[in-house]
């Protein structure tokens, strides 16, 4: 068992930034209609460095009462001026938010760490993807098109006519974000919904706020109109809730667990709001027997091991064939031991620590059940001692499709591999697509056709060949079957928050 990585001592807080450490020192409240306000009840929740234990900051709940302000003023925001501004003034924000983020992107980066407990190079490859991402949107806003069409025939019959197309913004959109990579889901929901014209309620996980509540900053100096973006955090079955359910919010946007996914869609039936759900995965990772173990041995290991596999496209069903099984293991526990476990701030860090204590617990609750189910534990399996929420990468083989560690999403750092001796393609689908998820999935061949026959039998929204977990501001992400509805990124994510509009007009 690795010793805690964490000497004693160590202060996040004394460490970072002398900027970071001052927003973390102000009074972090609720973002409605353009102002920092304390919630209606007036009470607050400390947040934690989950490697140390320490707490960092002290953020406003926010309850109902002040969910309904924050809806008012979206909906007094999309009315005017936000719906009616053209898009290339819609534009104009999105970049110099962009512009913004780039300038406070270390104490963006050093928040997300202390908050989430990410390792510096994924903070900051997160942050640098955000200003993309409004970079990206405040293009695609300024090529939001109707087309024209053939006017119906029982005008036409009388008379001449025209009939085109307009994509109107959806509304007010509410947008419940988790705690795994919390500025980054956030970004993803708010540029295209900004871009398409609609206002915005945000709802941050209570774990992970920081980084939202230091966007909503950037959002006051970049000058957006009061009301435009909303920052309500709260918990989820109080604040998301409301939100869900709320009569006046048009769409509803949520990242998380497939099972509050079905909350979401409950709630959200009152007034049938549009509802894009990205959830849940148990991604398959199938390596054939002619794979490049030099690529199949760091990119499987990151498949699973990325963010402590706090990942929805985390890939953690892993079949290998029985020809190369044995060497490939070997190669992947190798590369899986000589992770560096510790405080994301260090920047060897490659593992950081769960979320929670709770989260831990669940997690190695499943690594005892792989053991008594039968795998056989390969690499970890053990919480490290202290403070921090740190579990070893850990790797099971001998897994069979009836394990819970193969069926249920543990959303942690374990691997649970299969062996298969098969070449047929049709077989080695079935097995990966024995799952209620659909969300990523790659294949490790040197064969093309192989490659290209594999990708098209296996059901999820984003399959990658000889890489895991491909994903882009441009690519469109989200899943199959429980793992989702709609997709996020590239137009579909922008499209999510339109509407079309159809008109014909009689010459
Ligand atoms: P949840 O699905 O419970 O939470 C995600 C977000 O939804 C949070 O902001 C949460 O608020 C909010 N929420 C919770 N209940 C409701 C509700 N009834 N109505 C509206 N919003 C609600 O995930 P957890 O954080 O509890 O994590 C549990 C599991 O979910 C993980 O172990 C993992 O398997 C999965 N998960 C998947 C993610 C993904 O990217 N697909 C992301 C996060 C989790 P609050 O934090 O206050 O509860």
């Amino acid at each position: 068992m690795q010793a805690n990585p964490i000497e004693p001592g160590f202060s996040s807080v004394a460490t970072v930034s002398e900027v970071t450490r001052e927003y973390l020192a102000k009074e972090h409240l609720l973002l409605i209609n353009g102002e920092w306000v304390a919630g209606e009840q007036g009470d607050s929740i400390d947040t934690f460095d989950p490697a140390t234990g320490e707490k960092i900051a002290t953020v406003a709940i926010g309850h109902q009462a002040d969910i309904d302000k924050a809806v008012a003023a979206a909906n007094a925001a999309f009315i005017s001026p936000w719906s009616k501004l053209s898009h290339f003034e819609r534009a104009k924000y999105l970049s110099k938010l962009a512009r913004l983020i780039e300038d406070h992107a270390e104490t963006f980066t050093e928040l997300e760490i202390l908050d989430n407990g990410m390792p510096r190079f994924i903070s900051a490859l997160t942050i640098q993807n955000i200003s993309e991402m409004f970079d990206y949107y405040a293009g695609a806003a300024q090529r939001i098109e109707g087309t024209t069409t053939n006017p119906p025939r029982h005008i036409t019959e009388v008379a001449e006519a025209l009939t085109y197309t307009v994509k109107e913004p959806v509304g007010v959109a509410g947008q419940i974000v988790p705690w795994n990579v919390p500025i980054s889901t956030a970004v993803l929901k708010l540029a295209p919904a900004l871009a398409a014209g609609c206002t915005v309620v945000v709802k941050p996980s209570e774990e992970t706020p920081l980084s939202i509540l230091l966007l909503g900053e950037l959002i006051i100096e970049a000058g957006f109109p009061p009301g435009v973006v909303n920052i309500v955090n709260g918990y989820g079955y109080d604040a998301g809730q409301h939100l869900a359910e709320h009569p006046q919010v048009d769409k509803i946007s949520f990242t998380g667990s497939t099972a509050t996914g079905r909350k979401v869609i409950a709630a959200a039936m009152g007034n049938l709001k549009k509802v894009s759900l990205e959830l849940g995965g148990k991604s398959p990772v199938v390596i054939m027997p002619d794979a490049d173990l030099s690529l199949v041995v760091p990119g499987v290991a990151m498949a699973t091991f990325f963010l402590q596999g706090q990942n929805c496209m985390a890939g953690t069903r892993i079949f290998i064939h029985e020809s190369i099984h044995d060497e490939c293991i070997e190669q992947i526990a190798a590369f899986a031991r000589q992770f560096v476990i510790g405080h994301g701030l260090k920047p060897e860090t490659f593992i950081g620590p769960l979320i929670s204590k709770a989260h831990r617990d669940k997690v190695y609750g499943y690594i005892q059940k792989g053991i008594e189910e039968g795998a056989t534990l390969v690499c970890g399996g053990n919480m490290l001692a202290g403070e921090g929420n740190f579990i070893e990468p850990t790797i099971f083989t001998n897994c069979t499709p009836d394990m819970a560690i193969v069926k249920e999403e543990i959303f942690g750092p374990v691997m649970a591999v299969q062996r298969f001796n098969t070449t047929d393609l049709d077989e080695i689908a079935a097995m990966a697509n024995n799952t209620e998820y659909g969300l990523s999935g790659s294949v490790w061949t040197t064969n093309l056709s192989t490659a290209h026959s594999l990708v098209a039998r296996i059901r999820a929204g984003q399959v990658s060949i000889n890489c895991h977990g491909a994903i882009g501001t441009n690519i469109p992400f989200g899943g199959y079957g429980q793992s989702g509805w709609g997709r996020e990124f590239g137009q579909e994510g922008l499209d999510a928050y339109l509407e079309t509009k159809a008109v014909t007009a009689r010459l």
